[in-house]
């Protein structure tokens, strides 16, 4: 019998960068900015996007830094309403208030993706930026978030942190607003520890989060890797006006992450498979369910969200705990004390808590349960039967309707 997977652990890291690791170790050239050209960051970021198919990326110590220096970038006054779901990973509401700016809620529905209607309607509240968090790779209506933020001339920060290889109508996640950012993390779909990166064609954006992220002097000579009029003149423009926060990465962390680009087309392309699998898996039980994704959207996905249908609040604890005993862990978002994904406890945010119902509802059934890519069928079986059993655990055999 397969026992149920361990879910935590990472896949190895490529031998390419090893090799890479071990002539660093030897030169000590750990820093960005020691060699004069071709150091690993500046290849890491080169490579990254070309794969993304933007004109520029800068790479970073995490993805909130990457969204910190997006909102910095944008040259936002302090004090500026910045809109966001109100169903993300409290790192980015954190980004805002490290900005200086203050976090503004929007409703998120039943499929975990940005309410439409209250959008539009906070949009009008005063917002000077967005930031569209796709949470747990799940993509928003895109086409109307664009359209009303550029009827306004509002910007939008896409976080993509755990997005790598969606599309949407065809084109890259995180290339759609001003800026996009990803993770590194090691619960993300390329593993570094940490790290982050953002991508963008604006070269005035990117010179003014170039230098902040700590090109101090002229180091920003070593992001000009071609010719590219726009982007010096954007360096010459802000030489010595800005703030150095010191947000870089490594070389270390670079060569590890440029060994796993290649593998990222065959981890979506796996992890897409077994999310699939287990959704049809999941859905065949009554009181299960995983909601579509939209029309335009190819996932990328590293774990599986699904609701709990006409569960109360005590059968949906007992659901989870049964769940555990068969091996699988799954968090309910709002039912796990202190959650990060819960804005109820970001109370960090200035001012009073906002109420959302439509997303506390949502918070309170949903289940959230980890699908790495390298997962097996056999695996994903033993998965799928622990949580469907555990539902019946709970709620009785699953009867088929009308026998
Ligand atoms: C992981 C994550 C972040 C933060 O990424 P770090 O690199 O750890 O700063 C932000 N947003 C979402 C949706 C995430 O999943």
């Amino acid at each position: 019998m397969t026992l149920p997977p361990n879910v935590y652990d990472a896949e190895p890291i490529p031998q390419a960068a090893r090799d890479e690791i071990d002539r660093m170790l030897q030169s000590g050239d750990l820093f960005r900015y020691t060699a004069p050209e071709n150091a690993p960051v500046t290849l890491l970021e080169r490579d990254f996007a070309a794969f993304m198919g933007t004109k520029y990326a800068l790479a970073v110590s995490s993805c909130s830094a990457a969204l910190f220096l997006s909102l910095k970038a944008l040259a936002l006054p302090r004090g500026a309403r910045v809109l966001i779901p109100g169903f993300t990973f409290a790192a980015v509401p954190s980004a805002i208030v490290h900005a200086d700016c203050q976090p503004v809620l929007c409703e998120v529905g039943e499929d975990y993706r940005i309410d439409i209607p209250d959008f539009e309607s906070r949009l009008a509240e005063d917002i000077s930026a967005v930031i569209v968090s796709h949470m747990r790779g799940h993509t928003s209506d895109m086409d109307a978030i664009m359209a009303a933020c550029a009827a306004r001339g509002i910007p939008v920060v896409e976080d993509a942190a755990h997005s790598l290889g969606t599309t949407w109508h065809g084109r890259k996640i995180g290339t759609l607003g001003r800026v996009g950012c990803f993770s590194f993390q090691s619960y993300k779909l390329v593993n570094a520890g940490e790290g982050g990166i953002m991508v963008t064609d604006d070269a005035d954006l990117v010179a003014r989060a170039v230098i902040m992220s700590g090109a101090y002097e002229h180091n920003w000579a070593k992001h000009v890797t071609g010719p590219d009029a726009a982007l010096e003149a954007a360096f010459a423009r802000w030489q010595n006006k800005l703030p150095l926060y010191n947000l870089r990465l490594n070389n270390l962390s670079a060569a590890i992450i440029r060994a796993q680009l290649g593998e990222i087309d065959r981890r979506v392309a796996d992890g897409r498979a077994n999310h699939d699998y287990m959704a049809a898996r999941l859905n065949a039980s009554p009181w299960l369910h995983v909601p579509d994704k939209l029309g335009p959207e190819q996932r990328a996905p590293d774990s599986i969200q699904f609701n709990l249908v006409g569960l109360d609040e005590a059968e949906t604890r007992a659901f989870a705990a049964a769940a555990a005993a068969r091996g699988v862990k799954v968090q309910v978002f709002g039912l796990s004390s202190d959650n990060a994904r819960a804005f109820w406890n970001w109370q960090f945010i200035p001012g009073p808590l906002p109420e959302l119902p439509r997303t506390r509802a949502m918070l309170m059934r949903a289940c959230d349960a980890r699908l790495p890519a390298r997962l097996t069928r056999p695996e994903l079986d033993v998965i799928a039967d622990a949580l469907t059993g555990a539902a019946e655990d709970v709620m009785g055999p699953a009867r088929a309707y009308g026998t």
